[in-house]
């Protein structure tokens, strides 16, 4: 069993807990540092001979072309994360398909490869939001990564389905890669990675993997690359508790990675894909 190793590009300051205390007319005057960070997740792949999933931001795309040239150069899969990284909650349908589809025309020029996926900022194609899985079928994505099967306050899909699946949204349909799960008391769990990677025993992750592996299904992990960048600059005024939250085991998520590359066996999501449908890949 393969299962799926996935990038979200974005800055360090970009990340949703930190939107009320951070206007984004500030974000250019903050020091970036997602070339490096993310980097350090590519050759790290490539230590280890596996490609991932890089779902950029088109913020990043625009200013660090050169960065999604490199991915694209290492064999990875070029997707979209959107735009400047407001939430689909945040957005009219009209805003979500000039996002999705001018994230996606950059993305292309400087991949030079075809965009088949998305991911939402923090998962935000909550129930009522389906609107957005029908535009992006009608703007040519072939699947979506957004819908996190749990209940969580702010995001999440509750009742969605912890496997991959088609949906059917009638003229069109979207394949879905939901985020790993981990089934637990008749709840599911969050053990995609990001957080919990980082916070909780990395057995909790190999467990929600094995498990997957156990059922014949490939479990979507995922992680930031501000996640690996132990050095960054705090950003000031942030409540506790999101202090915590962002900052808390920066310093060990590289070598857990290192043994969980070492343990499992990952691809981009394309692969998979390609596996379920005849996909043309490359111009
Ligand atoms: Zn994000």
């Amino acid at each position: 069993m393969v299962h799926h190793f996935t990038i979200d590009v974005e800055e360090h300051f970009q990340v949703s807990a930190m939107e009320p205390h951070l206007p984004r007319a500030e974000w250019d005057a903050f020091p970036s540092r997602v070339e490096a960070s993310t980097l350090r997740i590519v050759e790290l792949l490539e230590e280890h001979g596996m490609h991932g999933t890089f779902f950029v931001l088109g913020w990043v795309a625009r200013r660090r072309p050169e960065l999604v040239r490199r991915i694209a150069e290492g064999g990875h899969e070029v997707a979209s994360h959107g735009w400047d990284h407001r939430r689909v909650t945040a957005l009219d349908p009209t805003q979500f398909r000039r996002q999705v589809r001018e994230s996606r025309d950059l993305l292309e020029s400087l991949s030079g490869a075809p965009v088949l996926g998305y991911r939402a900022p923090s998962f935000s194609i909550v129930p009522g939001l389906e609107w957005a899985l029908e535009i992006l079928a009608e703007e040519g994505y072939r699947y979506d990564s957004s819908l996190y099967p749990v209940r969580r306050r702010g995001y999440g899909y509750p009742g969605g389905k912890r496997r991959p699946h088609t949906l059917d949204l009638g003229e069109h349909t979207l394949f879905e890669f939901p985020p790993l799960t981990l089934r637990l008391l008749r709840a599911n769990l969050p053990a995609g990675g990001g957080g919990t990677f980082r916070q909780f025993p990395l057995g909790y992750t190999a467990q929600a993997l094995r498990r997957s592996e156990a059922a014949a299904i490939p479990g979507t992990f995922y992680i930031h690359p501000w996640e690996v960048d132990p050095e960054q600059p705090r950003v000031p005024g942030l409540p506790f508790l999101t202090r915590v939250r962002h900052y808390r085991g920066i310093g060990q998520t590289m070598a857990r990675l290192r043994r969980l590359l070492s343990t499992f066996r990952f691809r981009p999501i394309r692969d998979t894909l390609a596996e379920l449908e005849p996909v043309e890949v490359g111009p």
